[in-house]
């Protein structure tokens, strides 16, 4: 489970989380959604450490990640975390992408990786590009690749920023579709995206963000059908 307790993030003198509070429990996905520079990036960054939050506090299964006892590579490897670039390593080939982690963050040894990595490419449909190398794969490819790769380090939870948004709209599908079958498969899951329909339909809670801080939050098709506040309204008869 994740919990954000009063969260509050500056960069300089620019507050863009005020104060934030939510909580993700285990095998629920959440779905973030607002209008750009809302902050949801700078949230799900703050969630495993790649941004310093100013002040609050973060419960990842309930260890503290902001205090300086704990071991935040051992925090972050159970998280794992999608982006909306996929950032493969270009110069590897996709089965060297899955397995350089393993080795050198898990420490496992290269048999073993390559195992794990090929079971994690056959979840993705992709067992048979393992050797292909990233530029001769479809965005959506890649996008999956980077969902196997995250996997094989056997998070406890995955966070996914606007992990379509960079897609053609026909490749979309089949990243949403590996992600749905994530989620059945009980993944704790925290999901920045613009896919009303994958939040209604896969989502557990729909928080709507807006200037740094949580407007209004619950059922997404509560959320979605009958928003209360009027700067949900107002975002959601932009993207419906
Ligand atoms: P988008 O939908 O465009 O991805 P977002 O909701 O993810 O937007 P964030 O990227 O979290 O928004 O940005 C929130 C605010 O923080 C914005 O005003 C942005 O300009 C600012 N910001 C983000 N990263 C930095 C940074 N590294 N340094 C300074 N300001 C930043
Ligand atoms: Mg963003």
């Amino acid at each position: 489970a994740i919990q954000v307790e009063q969260l509050h993030k500056y960069y300089g003198q620019n507050e863009v989380l005020k104060g934030i509070d939510f909580r993700v429990d285990a095998g629920q996905v959440v779905c973030v959604i607002g209008p750009s520079g809302s902050g949801k990036s700078t949230l799900l960054r703050c969630v495993n450490r790649l941004e310093e939050p100013t002040s609050g506090r973060i419960l990842v299964e309930g260890i503290d990640i902001c205090d300086p006892e704990t071991d935040l590579n051992a925090v972050r490897s159970r998280i794992g975390m999608v982006f909306q670039q996929f950032n493969l390593f270009p110069h590897m080939s996709v089965l060297r992408n899955l397995c350089i982690a393993q080795q050198r963050v898990k420490g496992r040894g290269k048999d073993e990786a390559v195992e794990i990595a090929r079971r994690n490419l056959a979840k993705v449909g992709l067992s048979e590009k393992e050797d292909a190398y990233p530029a001769h794969l479809s965005g959506g490819q890649q996008q999956r690749v980077a969902i196997a790769r995250a996997l094989s380090m056997d998070p406890d939870m995955m966070l996914f920023d606007e992990p379509t948004s960079a897609l053609d709209p026909e490749l979309v599908g089949d990243v949403l579709a590996t992600m749905k079958e994530l989620a059945s498969e009980g993944m704790t899951m925290m999901v920045v995206t613009h896919e009303m329909g994958f939040a209604r339909e896969v989502g557990d809670k729909l928080v709507f963000m807006d200037g740094g801080v949580i407007v209004e939050e619950g059922d997404p098709r509560e959320v979605l059908g009958n928003p209360h506040h009027e700067r949900t309204q107002s975002f959601l008869s932009k993207v419906l």
